[in-house]
């Protein structure tokens, strides 16, 4: 059931044909993982807070820094120093009351993420590391969690989901095998500020597509985003029947 208050606050989601009461009710009962709480976690975190996600679990191991202020607009300047997850609790709290959040503060390892994946409806990384990507990829695999995948650097980006439920859902090492990292992070090549705004968006809004099961999803395509030119364009993904992670 949807209290009256409710009723009101999400009174423009309920209107739509594709979300309706029966949509906000998935969303209220929902449990969601957001993996990072930075550039591409800040919209991510504000929108799916504001949508009335019943259950918002919050992982981030890094304090607010004054460098982070240019794009990770869920932290502002009085909370410079505090870790991200406290700066992130008062703020997603603030803006909706009616919603749970749990905040995990510890630097996610293999066995963290495990527990963590476990139960959820849906994970969001939100990171800029391919080493936890990968880990969340094995968690997810293991427990046939969705996950929506979001990066960006300097004034590209790209947005995809990862869906094991579905046989013909890639997974992240069908894309992108298991090597290291070769590329940089934006520590060294910057990035434009509403670049993460874009992308985590994008990924908010698969994110209520998916948990309210409307619309055509990103299952098998990756959204590529280019800023400099303010063009969109898309790659199939297929699944590898080799992959050392989701084949055979
Ligand atoms: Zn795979």
């Amino acid at each position: 059931m949807l209290s009256d208050a409710e009723l009101l606050r999400y009174s423009r989601h309920i209107l739509l044909q594709g979300i309706d009461i029966e949509g906000q009710l998935r969303l209220k009962n929902a449990r969601v993982l957001i993996v990072g709480l930075g550039g591409l976690g800040s919209p991510v975190a504000l929108y799916l807070a504001a949508a009335g996600i019943g259950e918002l679990h919050l992982a981030d191991f890094d304090a607010v820094d004054s460098s982070n202020l240019q794009r990770q607009i869920l932290h502002d300047t009085p909370s410079e120093g505090m870790a991200k997850t406290a700066s992130a609790l008062a703020r997603l709290q603030a803006l909706n009351p009616l919603i749970r959040l749990t905040a995990h503060t510890t630097q996610l390892d293999t066995d963290s993420l495990q527990q963590r994946v476990q139960g959820m409806d849906l994970v969001l990384d939100c990171t800029d590391n391919f080493l936890i990507r990968d880990q969340i990829n094995a968690a997810c695999l293991r427990h046939g969690v969705p996950w929506i995948s979001g990066a960006a650097i300097r004034l590209q980006g790209q947005v995809t989901l990862y869906d094991p439920r579905q046989p013909h859902s890639p997974c992240y090492r069908c894309l992108f095998g298991s090597g290291e990292d070769a590329g940089s992070g934006c520590n060294e090549s910057g990035v434009l500020g509403p670049l993460v705004g874009v992308i985590g968006s994008l990924q908010a809004a698969e994110a209520i597509k998916l948990l309210t099961g409307f619309g055509s999803s990103l299952l098998g395509r990756l959204v590529l985003v280019d800023l400099h030119d303010s063009r969109f364009r898309e790659l199939r993904i297929p699944r590898d029947p080799q992959c050392s992670a989701c084949g055979g």
